[in-house]
């Protein structure tokens, strides 16, 4: 261990520093822009095929050299660059999830009270229901109507466009709501969103949701019943911000786990571009993995738990002239990967939680969990030491800051990330992410040195492992 600072804003020359920043600014449009797991997908789709990645289902044989990208449902995605080695030797693996948390409109949301129109939500993945009240949210997602068209929404983060909020009572009439312990003090049936006020002329009854569905039908062509088979995720309304005096910090939505997911989407997309005149990726295939559902178990078809990924690299191998189900097995158990995901930034606020010298502090760089998990380790993906040793190296080497951290105290709580399931294959995985203040909070906080660290990681990971 070091005893000097080993602050990363230390040892930036002017020139690392205004790229520390660019990289933040870029990342924190990206952010701003993309609030959900569809919203993630489409925008790495779209910058992938500028840079030439082609669909992988489009193509009929796979080389050496290609830029593939594989989607599945529109909310979890696979780049990749094919290496010059077998694919069978295994693959250098980043992956990190783009769901975040946040609340959910049921399928049946809309109803009036008293001349206000409201939507019923349930909350998605763990967070406090206090904080998501009294702010401005924004609502972001489709509406998939039964003519098989699917209607786009996102209201609240463009200039003009209206923002809607969940209430709280006014601290004159709070007495009773103080008393309250604080996992209750705000209840999931509490998350309504105030939609409409403004009754329609003319009607007697449920005049505000008259008008309601009127503007429903002239914005977005749908009615009530739509909603039954929508995906709405309603999230903080609002960019993105630099933070503190010196702007080294960046408050904003979803960097659980963007700020792993963006950074990975880059480096391989950098990786290539560093070296244009040797197009042929020398090595094993670079792979690129964003996916969904991490905040709530990583279940479903786009979570890590499905088979998307698997079956992606039989495709592949498929289209190489080379399937076999034990290639397919060699390719993923030869694998070694970094699973990013944001880890918990020391909180000068709240510092009994943390035990100092396995603790992640923001500017220090990327954070290594070897384990997650709670209580006795359980849950947690135990990465080999004889693998940690080598990353230990490849970032040494490449001057990159990175630290070591457990989620907080022994017995004080704990998380799971996406490692353990890839580990299932007998592939070296180990955790690693960024560190955040406020996690899961509306706006969270991380430091801009940590993201830049995280990036030139993965590039060192993609180019030494
Ligand atoms: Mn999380
Ligand atoms: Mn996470």
């Amino acid at each position: 261990m070091k005893e000097e600072s080993n602050n990363a804003w230390l040892k930036y020359d002017r020139k690392t520093l205004a790229a520390v920043m660019d990289f933040a600014e870029e990342y924190r449009k990206f952010i701003s822009a993309c609030k959900t797991e569809r919203e993630c997908v489409d925008a790495v789709i779209a910058k992938a095929k500028a840079l030439g990645y082609k669909d992988i289902a489009s193509v009929k044989k796979v080389k050496a050299g290609d830029k593939l990208y594989a989607a599945h449902m529109g909310k979890t995605l696979a780049l990749f660059v094919v290496g010059s080695e077998p694919l069978e030797t295994g693959m250098k693996i980043l992956g990190a999830h783009i769901d975040s948390p946040r609340m959910d409109l049921k399928q049946v949301p809309v109803y009036e009270d008293n001349e206000i129109v409201l939507l019923d939500t349930h909350y998605y993945g763990g967070i406090k229901k206090y904080q998501w009240v009294t702010i401005p949210l924004a609502i972001h997602g489709v509406i998939c109507k039964k003519d098989g068209t699917v209607v786009k929404v996102s209201v609240g983060d463009e200039p003009g466009d209206p923002v809607f909020g969940v209430s709280d009572l006014l601290i004159h009439l709070g007495a009773d709501q103080l008393q309250k312990k604080g996992n209750v003090v705000i209840e999931g049936e509490d998350l309504n969103v105030t939609f409409a006020s403004m009754p329609l002329k003319g009607e007697k009854k449920d005049a505000v949701l008259a008008n309601v569905k009127k503007l429903l039908v002239k914005k977005y062509k749908i009615d009530l019943d739509d909603f039954l088979s929508a995906e709405l995720e309603v999230v903080p309304a609002g960019e993105a911000r630099d933070m503190g005096i010196d702007s080294s910090l960046l408050m904003g939505y979803g960097h659980d786990d963007r700020c792993c997911a963006y950074p990975s989407a880059e480096a391989i997309f950098r990786i290539t571009e560093e070296n244009t005149n040797a197009p042929v990726w020398k090595g094993r295939t670079l792979v690129c993995l964003l996916v969904d559902k991490e905040e709530i178990g990583s279940v479903g078809a786009t979570g890590m738990h499905s088979k998307f990924f698997e079956n992606t690299v039989a495709e592949l191998l498929d289209r190489m002239g080379e399937y076999s189900e034990l290639k397919v097995r060699r390719a993923m158990q030869n694998s070694v990967m970094l699973s990013s995901d944001v880890s918990a930034a020391f909180d000068p606020n709240y510092p009994s939680v943390n035990e100092k010298k396995n603790t992640a502090f923001f500017g220090k760089g990327l954070v290594f969990n070897k384990y997650t998990g709670s209580r006795g380790k359980s849950g947690s993906n135990d990465a080999n030491p004889e693998f940690f040793a080598k990353i230990r190296k490849v970032f040494d080497d490449a001057n990159v800051s990175f630290q070591t951290a457990e989620l907080g105290k022994v017995d004080q709580g704990g998380g799971g990330t996406i490692a353990y399931i890839m580990g299932n294959y007998g592939m070296n995985v180990i955790d690693c992410g960024v560190a955040v203040q406020n996690m899961h909070a509306p706006w969270e906080v991380i430091s801009k040195a940590d993201l830049y660290e995280a990036l030139q990681g993965y590039l060192a990971f993609y180019r030494e492992m």
